[in-house]
């Protein structure tokens, strides 16, 4: 039995007919050499019992997996950088199936989710322009890293499945040429796109639009009520906070937030020129094409908030402006709520009520911006895990010295105000070393190297091991 009778498919996708995407075919790659299969992931949706063959037929080959149509293209359009983009839809990827999560989630929920295997790099599609529908292998490498340092730090994102080297020797502008290719899946709690919205508006197809927002919300978000598009929005507003919220407290810049790259349950995917940031910068843009600084940082709240203005725009082909702009102004106090809810899981302390948690947002804020070179904020989150009970070690450890003046003592007045959360990782041995993500920061080039230049997979391997190790020590299910 090569797949567990846990398997569960489900393509509902497929089902909403040839408006919303194209039957496409994988390219034929000359070569499929597994790199990396990720089997809790692959447990998730009831895949973990194929055997390296089977799943480099379905992962790399792209025979469909039992219950599944085949590959198929999503359109969509997009605002790029700004620019409305009528000439987007999957160029380089697929969903190649859907599948619903077996395991993994708490027990009291009832529905079980609807997940997506989508690819990047399998071939060319109708909606390929000019480009050759491929994917480097350091493109790949890369989503693996952030996707799995993202999980580890509670950032609802999808997750790297798989990742099969394909022997093609690609050109890049932006990289020494020839490169080499590959095709990595992810797993992920949908790929509809506030795009995919804006396609359907922009040719004022309101029929799509309704097929869309019903399909969303009995799929993503059914505690809404059923024809309440304005409920819809405001589900997507809050799940978008949460997630940009969190982005900034794992210190993470996405770099390409155009509307293409959103999806309507808040998760985020897709991650190209990702940078970790290792100090508080809030100016850092990661992509060289991102020339006026749109998505640096800091700035990523006020992309998603535009992005989500464009979201309503196309919402309001079927529903009232008035309720729809009440939605959207929902953002700002969700974004802040979060953001205080994710720096107090950080710092591993309880909530102390709207007005310390805010106090503890500020202080932390303010020592970050002003501790200068050494303060690195993932060490900073790591010493201080659980407030008053990690006084005692982080006073003792190596980065004692930077732990005075006056913003610390603001931060460690507020921080003492709150309990522990979770003391029990405080005595995990695992937890006395420093934060993976930290580890990784300044590694993701020399992981990259040793690939390229020795064919050395070893670095890679043990990274991921290591943030494996630091996740279990962390938390527990990623969008718990
Ligand atoms: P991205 O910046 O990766 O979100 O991609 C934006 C759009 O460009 C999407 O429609 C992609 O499918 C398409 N695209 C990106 N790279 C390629 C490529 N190498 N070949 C074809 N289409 C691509
Ligand atoms: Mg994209
Ligand atoms: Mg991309």
């Amino acid at each position: 039995m090569p797949i567990s009778p846990a398997y569960r498919p489900d393509p509902r996708f497929a089902a909403l007919g040839p408006d919303f995407g194209d039957p496409v075919q994988a390219a034929a790659f000359p070569q499929a050499t597994l790199r990396f299969r990720n089997d809790r992931a692959a447990a998730s949706v009831g895949l973990e019992a194929l055997d390296d063959a089977e799943w480099i037929a379905h992962f790399g080959r792209f025979v469909p997996l039992p219950g599944q149509p085949g590959p198929i293209a999503m359109r969509y359009h997009g605002h790029q950088f700004r620019q409305y983009n009528a000439d987007l839809g999957d160029g380089r990827g697929f969903l190649a199936a859907q599948a619903r999560e077996v395991s993994g989630r708490p027990a009291h929920e009832k529905e079980l989710r609807l997940l997506d295997l989508g690819t990047k790099g399998s071939g060319t599609t109708p909606w390929s322009r000019g480009g050759d529908g491929r994917l480097t292998l350091k493109g790949g490498v890369r989503e693996v890293l952030a996707a799995t340092m993202l999980e580890a730090q509670g950032v609802p994102t999808s997750r790297a499945f798989s990742l099969i080297e394909t022997g093609e020797a690609l050109e890049r502008g932006d990289e020494p040429s020839p490169t080499r290719s590959a095709v990595l899946v992810r797993l992920s709690h949908s790929h509809i796109r506030f795009g995919t919205f804006q396609r359907a508006a922009y040719f004022r197809r309101t029929d799509m639009i309704e097929t869309l927002t019903e399909h969303v919300r009995a799929l993503y978000h059914p505690h809404v009520a059923g024809g309440d598009v304005p409920g819809l929005l405001s589900a997507i507003v809050q799940a978008s906070a949460r997630l940009t919220a969190r982005w900034i407290a794992a210190g993470f810049v996405h770099g390409v937030l155009n509307t293409d790259n959103l999806n309507v349950t808040g998760e985020s995917f897709d991650y190209g020129p990702w940078r970790f940031l290792p100090l508080y910068e809030p100016g850092f843009t990661a992509a060289y094409f991102d020339q006026f600084g749109l998505y640096a940082f800091s700035r990523q709240p006020e992309a998603v908030f535009w992005n989500l203005t464009q979201l309503a725009g196309a919402l309001k082909l079927v529903a009232d402006a008035e309720p729809l702009t009440a939605a959207l102004n929902g953002f700002g106090p969700a974004y802040i709520r979060e953001l205080r809810a994710a720096f107090l899981e950080r710092l591993g302390v309880q909530s102390l009520g709207e007005a310390a948690d805010q106090r503890l947002l500020d202080t932390t804020l303010a020592l970050l911006r002003q501790g200068g070179a050494d303060l690195r904020w993932e060490p900073l989150f790591h010493d201080w895990f659980g407030g008053f009970a990690s006084s005692a070690r982080a006073l003792s450890g190596p980065r004692a010295r930077l732990y005075q003046g006056e913003a610390f003592d603001a931060f460690r007045f507020a921080l003492f105000e709150h309990e522990p959360d979770r003391p029990e990782r405080l005595a995990d041995p695992v937890f006395s070393e420093p934060e993976p993500v930290e580890l990784l920061i300044d590694q993701v080039e020399a992981i990259w190297k040793a690939i390229d230049e020795d064919d050395d997979w070893s670095l890679f391997q043990s990274k991921l091991s290591r943030i494996e190790a630091g996740r279990i020590a962390l938390a527990g299910p990623f969008d718990g």
